[in-house]
Parts: structure tokens; sequence; C-alpha cells
């Protein structure tokens, strides 16, 4: 079928949720895609930061492939190898000594949400329920996660949100010192926001929210469904940091674009999941958790944190020489690669001119620019992108 057809009948049939580019894409390699009329372009979108080794990589796939002829699913009523395995490795290298897996991001999220109540309530502190969170911050769809998101774009027409959430602007300890109290249970906040329009903590910041939640004995949770995976250049964002949260989501590269989604936290706050507390069908089944293994043992076995650190400083690089060339860039930010660069204009002419170049990126809030291709992204690849932006801006 050609990409017109397909589209003619997509928008027939699929709820309108979403505002699509006229492509098709049909198959991925690498940093490659390719479209129903065999028109090929460069990735600098990932699924949205979530092939970070790239689209239908070897070894992905091929452990997939081995489980899917193995086992699929018998449920969280029953122990699994895969499971066990991704759960051990993700505490090995992380703060967390246990996980709960879900699917999603915002799923992910809910059950920090609840954990975070919940320690509380076991202690007996039942008025301890509110979570402070961010202005502009993302945490996603579902009722729960859109009550903790700082964008009222994303919760107009589905009121009564949920009650229990303050805000305050991301990079201001005195508001957060403020707003804390006697009722709140935790902080939540991404350490760079991202769909907010990539932006980064100041120098200092993410240090004084945790030591505002260690005076207050609140939990403090990180959100690093888009940071974490090695986006930013470590395994977690929070590294880079030095500040470790008591609970921290993941989702998005999770699975190299397998859906997949985990809440980890510390034993003491764990005890507050017991049997029958929290649950998910799906959650860490075994096709998914062998996929998402094999993920993350190629991020740290075939050294790509270190490339996504250099090429992520090489990118920036370029991207601010372009700023200094272009009036119309006001602003370039972001950390490895999860970069955004802010226009004084729309910037959805841009992004479909780029396509039309062959290169996929993305714009968030109207103006921003978002960078966020797989981290195995050359320099060559990096350079004709730029070179396409630079000839684009021009005009
Ligand atoms: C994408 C995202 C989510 C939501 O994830 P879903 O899988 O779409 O539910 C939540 N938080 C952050 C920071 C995200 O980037």
């Amino acid at each position: 079928m050609m990409s017109n057809e397909i589209i003619d009948k997509a928008d027939k049939v699929m709820a309108r949720t979403y505002k699509r580019s006229p492509v098709v894409f049909v198959k991925g390699r690498g940093c490659k895609l390719w479209d129903s009329e065999g028109r090929a372009y460069t990735d600098f979108v990932a699924g949205i930061a979530v092939c970070n080794l790239g689209h239908a990589h070897p070894r992905v796939a091929k452990a997939l492939s081995v489980q899917a002829e193995t086992l699929f699913h018998v449920s969280n009523l029953y122990y699994t190898v895969p499971q066990t395995e991704l759960a051990a490795w993700l505490t090995e290298h992380s703060f967390a000594d246990r996980v709960f897996f879900c699917n999603s991001g915002a799923e992910a999220n809910e059950a920090a949400i609840k954990i975070s109540r919940k320690y509380f309530s076991d202690k007996g502190e039942t008025v301890r329920y509110r979570i402070i969170a961010m202005e502009k911050s993302f945490h996603g769809r579902t009722m729960a996660t859109l009550s903790a998101t700082g964008q009222d774009k994303i919760k107009k027409g589905f009121d009564p949100v949920l009650e229990g959430f303050d805000f305050v602007p991301f990079n201001d300890t005195e508001a957060l010192r403020k707003k804390i109290g006697p009722s709140t249970c935790a902080v939540l906040l991404e350490p760079i926001q991202g769909e907010g329009g990539v932006r980064c903590p100041e120098p200092g910041y993410l240090e004084a929210v945790r030591q505002i939640c260690n005076e207050s004995g609140t939990l403090l949770i990180f959100d690093e469904i888009q940071t974490g995976i090695g986006r930013t250049g470590t395994l977690f964002a929070y590294e880079q940091f030095g500040v470790e949260p008591d609970i921290m989501t993941l989702a998005k590269a999770l699975g190299n674009g397998l859906p997949i989604g985990a809440m980890l936290t510390r034993e003491h706050i764990a005890e507050s999941f017991g049997p029958g507390a929290h649950a998910s069908t799906f959650g860490g089944t075994p096709v998914i958790t062998a996929a998402s293994l094999e993920t993350m043992k190629t991020i740290s076995e075939e050294n790509i944190l270190d490339h996504c650190k250099t090429i992520g400083a090489y990118f920036k690089e370029k991207l601010i020489s372009l700023k200094d060339r272009h009036e119309v860039i006001e602003d370039v930010r972001g950390m490895g690669l999860l970069l955004g660069m802010k226009l004084k204009i729309k910037g959805e002419s841009v992004v479909k001119a780029c396509m039309e170049k062959g290169f996929v990126i993305n714009c968030i809030q109207d103006d921003i620019l978002r960078f966020i291709p797989p981290l195995i992204i050359g320099k060559s690849e990096t350079d004709s992108l730029i070179a396409c932006l630079d000839e684009m801006l021009k005009g």
C-alpha cells in the first residue's frame, strides 16, 4: 500500500489523539528509518528517547525472539528468570534495592505516587499524602499522573483532577522550602525536564532539594523516564549530580522500544508494597524483560555511555555554533543526547522541512526543537543534520 492509502485509512479509524507527520515508517535499522515509499531518513527522535540502541538492534531482537519461542507470559503469580535477572541488574547498577515492573511511564509514576502515600499511611501518618511537583513538568496522562503534571494544557477538560498535588517552579529552592509542610509525603521531579522544554537544573539545585527533603523527612522521587538508560551520558541522570532519590521511575528506553516501566526504591520504602498492595498483569512479563535485560547489557558492554557523552558534547557545541550564526535561535541546552534548541519562531515548519530533507526531528512547546537520537548516532550523521539546519535557518 502507498503511504497516502495508509494515512487516509488511519485517519478514518484511529482516535484523533495524535497530530502525526504524513509519513508511514515501515523499517528501521540503527539510526535509519525507511518509509513505505522506500525513502531513507536519519532518526533524531528515536521514538521519543526510546530506541536508545537504535532500531532493530540485533542483540535485543535476538533476545526477544529466543524468549518468544520459549515463554511469553505466565503472570506474576509465579517466578520467571528474565524478570528476576533484570531486577537484579537494575538494583546492582542503581541506588535501589527493589523493583516493581509495569508497562509504561505513567504506570511507573502511579506506582511511585501510591508507594509514597502508603509509606506514610503505614507509619500512621495518614495526613501526609500531598506531593509537590514542578511547574512545566510532565509525568504522564493517567488521572493521577496528569494531576501531577505542571502543565494546564494537559489537564484541560479532565476536571476534577486528583487531589493532593502542589506545584512550585523548577529551580526555585525557596519556593519548595515554603511549600513543603506537614502534609507533604514526597517531592516529584525530572532531573532534567524533558517535555517541558529540555530544562536543566541549575548547579546545586538538586542537592538543595535533597537537603530540604532530608530535613523534612519527605521522600524524593526522580522521574527518570526520559533522562534514564544512558540518555544524558550516565546510566541515570542523578549520577551526574551526586544526588540519590528515594524512588526512581523508568520507562521509555528501558525496553529499547518494547513497552516496560519500572519503579525502583530502597528497602525500607519497598516494605510498603507488600503482597496485594499493587499489581500489574503484564508487569515484567518474560518476553519484554528478556529484551530489556539485553538492552541493559548492551549499553554497559558496548561503551554506549562514553559514546553518548562524547557525541552529545560535540552535537551541543555544533548547535551552539549555529546559535552564533543565526539570530532566530534563542537558546541551546541539555545534556548528553537530550538536547534542545529554543527558537524565536514556531518550530513546526523546521521539523517539516527537515523531514523533506530526510531528517526526523521533534518540536516541543511550539518553539523548542528537541534532539534525542539513538545513543549510537555518529559524527557524520550529526554533521549532516547541522549542515541541513544551517542552510534552512538562513531562510
Ligand atoms: C514520556 C514520559 C512519561 C510518560 O510515559 P508514558 O510511557 O507515555 O506513560 C512520564 N514522565 C516523563 C519524564 C516522560 O518523559
